[in-house]
């Protein structure tokens, strides 16, 4: 029987699922909000719709995930629904009629209908970053769909699966995640009012939050203790969110009721207590109490936040910018021990991404944009196949393994519909502002309409295969403002020209280089930023280590021998492959690296334009992001040199 019940705990932990959907950062939406953010700001973000990304890396990521998610049917994505209902549009009841999706879309698995929550975040994100119609079209005739689904079933209840799956979580027996399904659909609805002017979302999601609340107001302490002991998502962010909006405080009231005091409570404390929990169930808790210090400026929200931040990215992030292994916390001081082929929940990276969105607003800290730029380019960036737009699911950083991609009918894993909208919005953390000027955080092509200066900001660069950018002004009047250029922390001797006079550059690596003058049409500021390679090692081993370039981990190519079709590809026929992924690796693959410490640029010669590097013994590396289809070593076997 112990045996049972430690497999019934292992598979409820494997499955246990990560959090996504978007939420609104200070500065954004301002138009919608009844309660706006009153903490003070450093700086605020734009609107996505402000932002548009030119031709790059990450506007063809982009572009694969916007055919993807326009070729799923909606009436595919409402089946689940509309088949808990008990209504089906035309001849869908009949069973030859609608394809059933597969995977956690399945209609036997207790999330089924997170996808669609997702989705309409996604078709919101990428109606704002694209200003294409057929996405508004998308998110409205799903809108419309659900609509009817929820005055079927009466009660303001809206899921593809049946309300007794919350009465199990309120009486305590088991059941999957199903307020963690919820929380897509409540954190969707509301993206679709708040980026493409849904009303009719906006008056669903309010339904929904008002069937919550007289759902869980009768409910005593001990019950809501019980209860929020199952994963929930960010549920309580969306609620915090839908009373921003409405200024209803029974929303607020919502919110803080999923306060989950034995996990925030050690945070408040300054407590790194994360032991070996599920860590993507862990970062949405605190992504409630980021928009509660925004919206009620509770310092102790705030130093919570703040500590979690610096304890995840010091402690319990590896190279990429990822966390976890099987997605849980482990020691830190065992780092090297958990380089492991499960390692790195895609959905943990984008809600730290997330998470670190709000704590720049707050700070301005160069930090936050370091790790920003680092778990962007290193994970999200390269999360997709760019042959057939598959995401993965973990990043692996066992020597020998590779990347594990989703199947297009059969997977819809977290790590899917969380990707469906991290490659929707890659504009929305290049630009911030305040009174005194514009950031310049990321360096990817783009332009930003920047409409209260009436300024447009064009930027044009091959970063990172080159290490210069430039950013051009369109102004119809000359405007006074500073321009903050980011000096991120692994770059020296940058250099600034403004229409090509050198400015003298005193900040040092880590900081914002601040550019003031009146700005006029046509000018323009080029940046240089060397990149120098480096060699990071783990706390626990220092002969286990990576090499960077600039901010981008450096992998080796480690070819395709012993791989297995359907690989790199998940095997529908099997359970959530991914969790228990067979890499097959050749026993004799080569994990060593003859390094100079101190200068490992004599033992690493790039190759030409593209950011190739050759090893004196031989070994090809290249960027972690580039790296498909095949298998590779991200942390080396050190030899010294
Ligand atoms: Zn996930």
């Amino acid at each position: 029987m112990r045996n049972k019940s430690l497999i019934l705990i292992t598979i409820c932990a494997a499955l246990s699922t990560g959090l996504s959907a978007q939420s609104i950062y200070p500065g954004q939406h301002t138009g919608k909000m009844k309660k706006m953010t009153t903490a003070p700001m450093q700086v605020e973000s734009f609107d996505l719709k402000d932002v548009r990304l030119l031709p790059s890396r990450f506007r063809d990521n982009m572009m694969r995930d916007s055919i993807w998610m326009t070729s799923i049917a909606t009436n595919r994505l409402l089946h689940s629904f509309r088949n808990n209902a008990g209504v089906f549009a035309g001849r869908e009841g009949g069973y030859m009629t609608v394809k059933k999706l597969g995977g956690w879309e399945s209609l036997d698995c207790e999330l089924r209908g997170h996808t669609t929550g997702h989705l309409l975040s996604a078709y919101a994100l990428m109606y704002a970053s694209t200003g294409s119609e057929i996405f508004k079209l998308k998110g409205d005739s799903l809108v419309t769909g659900l609509a009817e689904v929820q005055a079927a079933l009466g009660n303001g209840y809206l899921s593809a699966y049946p309300e007794e799956l919350i009465n199990r979580n309120i009486r305590g027996t088991s059941v999957w995640a199903p307020w963690y399904t919820l929380h897509k659909l409540f954190s969707g609805l509301i993206d679709q009012y708040l980026y493409t002017d849904n009303k009719q979302a906006l008056e669903v999601v309010t339904r929904m939050g008002d069937w919550a609340y007289n759902k869980l107001k009768p409910l005593d302490e001990a019950t809501r203790k019980r209860m929020i002991q199952n994963e929930f998502g960010g549920v309580n962010e969306s609620f915090y969110n839908l009373y921003a909006i409405t200024g209803d405080e029974r929303y607020q009231w919502l919110a803080e009721f999923f306060y989950h005091n034995d996990v925030i409570d050690p945070l408040k404390e300054q407590r790194d207590d994360l032991g070996t929990k599920h860590t993507n169930t862990f970062i949405p808790k605190v992504l409630a109490e980021a928009r509660n210090y925004e919206l009620t400026q509770d310092n102790g929200s705030r130093k919570l936040t703040d500590f979690f931040w610096h304890t995840m990215i010091d402690h319990h992030t590896f190279a990429p910018g990822c966390s976890s292994d099987k997605e849980h916390y482990f020691d830190p001081q065992q780092l090297s021990k958990h380089l492991t082929g499960y390692t790195g929940e895609t959905c943990c990276t984008y809600n730290m991404l997330k998470l670190s969105r709000h704590l720049f607003c707050w700070t301005g800290d160069a930090k936050v944009a370091d790790y920003y730029e680092r778990a962007l380019y290193n994970h999200i960036l390269g999360q997709q196949d760019p042959e057939t737009g598959m995401v993965s699911y973990f990043l692996p950083l066992l020597s020998g393994s590779h990347k594990v991609y989703s199947t297009q009918e059969n997977s819809f894993w977290c790590c899917v519909g969380s990707g469906f909208e991290s490659h929707a919005k890659y504009g929305e953390a290049i630009y911030y502002h305040n009174d005194q000027g514009i950031y310049v955080n990321l360096f990817i092509p783009s332009e930003v309409n920047w409409r209260a200066k009436g300024i447009t900001l064009h930027q044009e660069t091959s970063f990172p295969a080159e290490e210069n950018t430039a950013l051009t002004i369109q102004t119809d009047k000359p405007v006074t403002t500073t321009i903050y250029l980011r000096y991120p922390s692994w770059s020296k001797n940058v250099k600034v020209n403004v229409n090509g006079k050198k400015v003298s550059v005193k900040q040092k690596p880590g900081s914002y280089i601040a550019v003031t003058r009146q700005w006029k049409d046509g000018d323009r500021i080029e940046a240089n930023y060397p990149m120098n390679l480096q060699l990071e090692t783990t706390p626990d081993n220092p002969q286990k280590g990576t090499l960077l370039y600039g901010p981008l981990v450096l992998a080796g190519e480690a070819g395709t021998e012993g791989m297995q079709a359907p690989a790199p590809f998940s095997d529908p026929a099997l359970y959530n492959d991914y969790y228990t992924y067979n890499y097959h690796i050749p026993a004799e693959l080569n994990t060593t690296l003859q390094i100079n410490r101190k200068h490992p640029e004599h033992s690493l010669q790039r190759t030409g334009k593209e950011l190739i590097f050759k090893a004196s013994q031989g070994n090809v590396l290249k960027p972690l992001y580039d790296l498909h289809h095949q298998r590779y070593v991200i942390y080396w076997d050190l030899i010294e040199k």
